[in-house]
């Protein structure tokens, strides 16, 4: 690690020492990572924005109607019966994010996570806009609330809201349907009074996270920013400053012309904090490797803009391994990392073989609980309830079901035959009778086919209950 101050493990960069909020003004970052960031927050935040309304077979392209329990993942729609194939999805999910981390640090908060696209590149672009530079930011918030002050702020704040609010609405989209939205869109909001005052909370929530709490979120609230102790080691690869070349044998100084800093003894890192000024979350990456650094690469744009100002090499900070900077030693794949690889391939063979496995309509057959058997005639009699599934956009309009084996008669309540609405299921009781010389004994597997229009589209079993004499 660097030579630099360890204190600074004591307290956190956004803490006075009075235990107030320390507010943080970035310096507006400028360079080849911000640009290609920008680009890529570009193409998230379109995904993110078009995603609900992007239908595959009738199907939104995700959708977590925790409510409903209905769940789409890229367009499949997942049912509650199908919840462990959701449950999988998420451990491929954790897994995956866990490999990244292991070998490519935080990458993900600096590149992808939605809390820093919206906070650099959507809110923190406009205050700059409005606010000015860092400098013109910390003059703003100390001047009086004179005029200028109330319409830069009023505008601000305005603007804010807007966006919290357009947010708020594309995460309804997510949880209750976008087509559910737009509906309730075009009617008043008194119509559907629960859904506004939801979509105002989460309006006021994001509107909170973006002005005020910010990099707070990453700083002491995400649990995944908290995990980075486990897993990261001295081989992953990390926003770095090299110490070894910044410091040397004398440590960091500051610039000055005509002085030959080999001779001095000095390091390349010229002490200007341009990286600290720059960062969203107001540490000093010199310190070293830092819970608080979203890998946001705005330390490696500020200090490649000084090194090339003073004409050193580029790259004092940028993407290593603290085995690179400490023994100059290239990324390995490690056997921490093939071993997540491992069970990440094969998690994704076994969700696949799932996947083809699951049916597009599924039967649940069981026995009305408290009832064990009734005699009616030469026959026994067993009630049932039934429930099926169709996770398709295919209305099944003629729907029956019959018992294959053993021998005997399927009678549904009060309808011939059913009918199922796409994505819905149908409910309903239904008894089963058999004659006792077909049992095998109290308890005999029954088999059920389930037709639509003659043609098969699941089959099931459930368990019928007979006397125990026979
Ligand atoms: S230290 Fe650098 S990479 Fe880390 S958060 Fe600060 S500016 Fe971003
Ligand atoms: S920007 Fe580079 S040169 Fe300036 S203080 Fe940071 S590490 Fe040193």
């Amino acid at each position: 690690m660097s030579n630099a101050d360890e204190s600074f493990r004591d307290s956190i960069s956004t803490i006075t020492k009075d235990g107030k909020r320390a507010w943080i003004y970035p310096k507006k970052p400028k360079g080849k990572f911000y640009d290609r960031r920008k680009w890529v927050s570009y193409l998230l935040l379109t995904i993110l924005i078009l995603s609900p309304f992007i239908k595959i077979n009738g199907n939104q392209l995700f959708l977590f109607n925790v409510i409903e329990r209905r769940f789409n993942l890229f367009g499949i729609a997942f049912w509650p019966q199908d919840f462990y194939l959701v449950v999988i999805t998420l451990i491929i999910g954790v897994i995956f994010v866990a490999l990244f981390t292991t070998a490519f640090g935080r990458i993900f908060c600096g590149w992808i996570c939605p809390q820093t696209i919206f906070m650099e590149m959507v809110f923190r672009r406009i205050e700059y806009w409005i606010d000015g530079d860092r400098g013109a930011q910390i003059k703003l918030d100390k001047q009086e609330w004179n005029a200028e002050k109330w319409r830069k702020r009023l505008v601000k704040w305005a603007i804010f809201f807007l966006i919290s609010f357009g947010i708020a609405n594309v995460f309804l989209a997510y949880l209750i349907g976008s087509d559910v939205v737009l509906e309730f869109i075009t009617h008043s909001p008194f119509e559907h009074l629960s859904t506004f005052i939801a979509l105002l909370i989460f309006t006021a929530v994001f509107y909170f996270v973006f002005v005020w709490f910010r990099e707070q979120v990453c700083v002491i609230a995400c649990p995944y920013g908290r995990l980075q102790g486990v897993l990261l080691d001295e081989k992953s690869i990390v926003v770095a400053y090299d110490y070894k070349r910044g410091e040397k044998q004398n440590g960091r100084a500051k610039f000055k012309k005509n002085v030959n800093r080999e001779v001095e003894g000095v390091g390349d890192c010229i002490d200007c904090a341009q990286c600290v000024h720059v960062c969203p979350t107001g540490i000093d990456i010199r310190n070293g490797t830092q819970l608080e650094c979203v890998n946001c690469t705005a330390c490696i744009d500020a200090c490649d803009a000084m090194m090339e100002a003073v004409n050193l090499p580029k790259g004092l900070i940028r993407y290593a391994s603290e085995e690179e900077i400490s023994k100059n030693k290239k990324f390995v794949f490690t056997a921490r990392m093939k071993g997540y690889l491992a069970v990440l391939l094969i998690l994704c063979g076994v969700l696949t073989g799932l996947l083809f496995l699951r049916s597009d309509v599924e039967a649940k057959i069981l026995r009305l609980p408290g009832q064990l058997y009734e005699r009616k005639g030469e026959v026994i009699s067993n009630v049932f309830t039934y429930k099926i599934a169709n996770k398709t956009h295919n209305h099944y309009e003629n729907v029956k079901m019959k018992l294959i084996s053993p021998p005997g008669k399927l009678i549904t309540v009060g309808k011939d035959t059913i009918s199922i609405l796409p994505n819905t299921q149908d409910l309903g009781t239904m008894f089963i009778e058999i004659h006792p010389k077909d049992l095998d004994g109290d308890k005999t597997d029954v088999i059920i086919e389930v037709y639509n229009n003659n043609e098969l589209i699941d089959k099931t079993k459930t368990t019928f209950i007979g006397p125990r004499a026979f």
